[in-house]
């Protein structure tokens, strides 16, 4: 029975390493400022080939370890992001603080939490990882194939109830505050000793940012007026190159003021749909943005049907 169960584990570890061979995107730390480093992920869609790790992470070494700022999306993906974080420092994972519930954000977790790590989050992020978790299971199996075996949605078991939080570690202080932009729940966390912003899915640089059906145009309008006047010097977004408060504001800010302003004021005057979408259609400010053909016109009608209901 016992020599089973080895076997069996022998088989799984087995595959895991031929299905990490397979996967062609491998996570690298660039230093963002004294001690806090950003993995920057590839801007297009998740795959074997980057086992589902289509976004940003970033993590901090403390004099008593590391903070690790969202998990990755699968076994797999974390055990990746374990290994960069490993080039840079021995220190263990003591800490991982989830700025999100949708897949990449936090379907790591289990990884790090078997290695000895706790895992926080503010307690609405985690409601909405247990809510959506089957759904992120469904969609990541769809894109990375057998490459999600072995992982586990885990939601953050240590949870903390308020709107914000500030948290301290080793000499580290983090600021965590809802954005609610993306998913209901989002957060970001704040270095003020630092500067940095790490915004989780608020800030989109490179790409367009994506309005989905649970998404608030509202809120991240709101939580980027919020984001800018903390006056990051880095900004370590949620998908794209880390940049700076200019770039954050071009990209994303502009387009959030764009969507609530323009599209908003559509929406509340009741002016039709198809024309709005059309009278918008060609913004040379954010044309340049990768996604923009695939994602502007339906970002632009879930505005729409958010200010329209208010
Ligand atoms: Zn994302």
């Amino acid at each position: 029975m016992l020599k089973h169960a080895a076997l069996l584990l022998f088989a799984t570890f087995a595959g895991l390493l031929a299905l990490s061979a397979r996967a062609d995107y491998e996570p690298r730390a660039e230093r963002v400022t004294d001690n806090v480093y950003a993995i920057v992920g590839p801007l297009g869609q998740r795959s074997a080939a980057n086992n589902g790790l289509n976004a940003n992470f970033g993590f901090i070494v403390t004099a008593e370890g590391v903070i690790l700022i969202d998990s990755g999306a699968s076994l797999l993906g974390a055990a990746q992001i374990a290994t960069a974080i490993g080039k840079v420092t021995d220190k263990p994972v003591r800490w991982v603080i989830n700025t999100g519930s949708q897949d990449h954000r936090w379907l790591g977790n289990d990884l790090f939490v078997s290695r000895g790590a706790e895992v926080i989050a503010l307690a609405r992020t985690a409601a909405t990882q247990a809510e959506y978790a089957g759904q992120q299971m469904d969609g990541l199996t769809r894109f990375l194939g057998e490459s999600i075996m072995g992982t586990k949605p885990l939601p953050a078991p240590k949870t903390i109830a308020g709107d914000s939080a500030t948290l301290e570690l080793g000499g580290e202080t983090l600021m965590l505050a809802y954005t609610d932009a993306h998913f209901p729940g989002d957060a970001w966390v704040w270095l003020p000793k630092r500067k940095v912003m790490f915004s989780g899915d608020l800030v989109y640089v490179d790409r367009l940012l994506g309005v989905l059906p649970w998404s608030s145009v509202k809120n991240g309008q709101k939580a980027f007026h919020a984001l800018a006047a903390l006056k990051p010097a880095y900004i370590v977004p949620g998908h794209g190159r880390v940049c700076d408060l200019a770039q954050a504001q071009r990209e994303t800010g502009d387009y959030y003021d764009f969507l609530a302003g323009k599209v908003g004021a559509a929406a509340r005057e009741m002016e039709p749909l198809a024309a709005t979408l059309d009278r918008y259609a060609e913004l040379p400010a954010f044309r340049h943005l990768e996604n923009y053909e695939g994602l502007h016109r339906t970002n632009m009608s879930r505005a729409f049907t958010e200010f329209e209901s208010q």
